[in-house]
């Protein structure tokens, strides 16, 4: 049962699939169920319209008989000679008079039941077109009318063939027919469905290499498929075109905000020297005019570092960030970092490791950066009071370095996006911590470029822990 649910809810009414399913389904029913009903229609024909005609042919025939016969016998003689002349087997004829007494019958009634005959005989009226009736388990084709002769009406004429056997095998023929057409429709349905799904996997496997194409696979992205129809492989082409048009684009994108931030870096650290050095020659400035200077120098530092964080993003992605991959002691990494981090705030850090020696191969300079990132988060993103612990751990072939905080923590459903570019959590709350959203991409970018990993657990209101992972030398 649990098996059906799960099948029933994996269908997807609006798929192409299913659609297809229905519809040719649909049309072979169409199809089958007219040829169904045709055939039926065509056996009915075969087998019970002749035996109409053939009761309709004596109830038509019979007054004109009885005329004749009339003529050289007397009327009651003549009556019943025309119905002994007219009866073959399994015809029963009779004919009531007004008063609804019988004054004529075919002498074969021993040939049915007596409840049979007593019934049909009971009869006070038939329609003039021939009909099938089922009487006591038997099936007859009945028809009647008035019978005229001379001008006066004799009486009213019953005429009534029995067709049992054939009605049965109409009957049985009519089951027998739906039973295979049902089947026949069945076994169609599940067979189109079948094909259907094979026909439409060039399609799934199409799906599936784009949704596997990244930004960065975009230069190399081609999609190739074998002995798949030649609609898919020339959508296929269609895809690989506009792939193309897309990489072209994402690269004019890149070189841009990596000509910007260049051109914009030089002159900004310029003016932020020239802001520094009259910072540091402050005799005669008013308290306002120091103030004003301070920000400007800040917001000019704030801007750098995002232009040199743009400017490292683009070069990763075009493949030019250069590494210099040298074996490197962690224990010695995290000291100097957090020494660093204490000269821009006052922060209580602890480092937590063993006296082993960890070493790891990486780039120096970039794992400085790195590990800065994280720390500056953690002490931005918590409370002046908290510490903020530095983990380094060695486990098999990997090392890993954590930086935990007791802060504010990231909600659930962002966790997996603080990693995206520009993307900040409560930008209301980060505004006031100056960031741009960067940093944590910057930190993916350059760990994975050195073959680690980065990851987040977190919990709201409790803190946060970054993980980064490297492989030992
Ligand atoms: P930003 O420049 O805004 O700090 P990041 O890329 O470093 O950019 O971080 C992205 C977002 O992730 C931040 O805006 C912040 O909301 C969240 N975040 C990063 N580190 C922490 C942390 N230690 N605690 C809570 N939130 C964090």
């Amino acid at each position: 049962m649990n098996q059906i649910n799960k099948i029933w809810q994996k269908i997807d009414p609006f798929s192409l699939r299913v659609r297809l399913t229905i519809g040719i389904a649909a049309f072979s029913t169409l199809g089958l169920g007219s040829l169904a009903i045709w055939t039926t229609w065509k056996m009915q024909q075969i087998l019970i319209n002749s035996h109409k005609y053939n009761i309709e042919r004596i109830a038509d025939r019979l007054p004109r008989d009885v005329q004749i016969y009339s003529a050289m016998m007397s009327p009651e003689q003549g009556l019943q000679k025309s119905v002994d002349s007219l009866i073959n087997t399994n015809t029963f004829i009779w004919i009531k008079n007004p008063e609804n007494k019988i004054i004529a019958k075919s002498n074969n009634w021993d040939e049915l039941s007596d409840t049979a005959a007593s019934e049909l005989m009971s009869l006070t009226e038939m329609s003039v077109k021939p009909q099938v009736t089922k009487v006591k388990q038997r099936y007859f084709v009945l028809c009647g009318g008035s019978l005229p002769i001379k001008g006066n009406v004799l009486g009213n004429l019953f005429v009534v063939q029995d067709v049992t056997r054939e009605q049965t095998m109409y009957l049985a023929m009519v089951q027998s027919l739906g039973i295979a057409s049902s089947l026949v429709i069945i076994i169609i349905s599940v067979a189109i469905a079948f094909y259907i799904q094979r026909s439409l996997k060039p399609l799934r496997q199409l799906s599936h290499m784009t949704e596997v194409i990244s930004a960065a696979d975009l230069p190399e992205a081609q999609l190739s498929i074998d002995k798949a129809p030649s609609e898919v492989k020339e959508l296929a082409q269609t895809f690989n075109m506009l792939l193309s048009r897309l990489s072209q684009s994402w690269e004019q994108e890149r070189q841009f905000v990596s000509n910007v931030s260049h051109e914009l870096r030089t002159p900004l650290t310029i003016v932020h020297g020239y802001l520094q050095s009259v910072l540091r020659r402050q005799n005669n400035l008013t308290p306002t005019q120091l103030e004003a200077l301070e920000t400007a120098a800040l917001e000019a530092e704030h801007t750098i570092r995002l232009l040199q964080d743009l400017l490292d993003l683009a070069r990763a992605d075009s493949g030019y960030l250069h590494f210099n991959i040298d074996p490197c002691v962690l224990n010695d990494l995290v000291i100097e970092v957090v020494g660093m981090a204490h000269k821009y705030s006052d922060r209580q850090i602890i480092i937590e490791s063993t006296n082993q020696t960890i070493e790891v191969k990486a780039d120096y300079n970039r794992l400085k950066q790195v590990l800065l990132n994280l720390i500056d988060n953690a002490v931005k993103y918590s409370e002046a009071d908290t510490p903020v612990i530095v983990k380094l751990h060695q486990q098999g072939e990997e090392a890993t370095i954590q930086v935990f905080d007791k802060g504010y923590g990231i909600p659930l459903q962002h966790q997996s996006r603080i990693f995206e570019r520009f993307y900040r959590v409560d930008e209301n709350r980060n505004r006031s911590t100056g960031g741009s959203g960067l940093g944590l991409s910057i930190v993916k970018t350059l760990v994975e470029s050195m073959g680690g990993s980065v990851s987040v657990r977190s919990r709201l209101g409790e803190g946060s822990v970054f993980t980064i992972s490297l492989p030992i030398s």
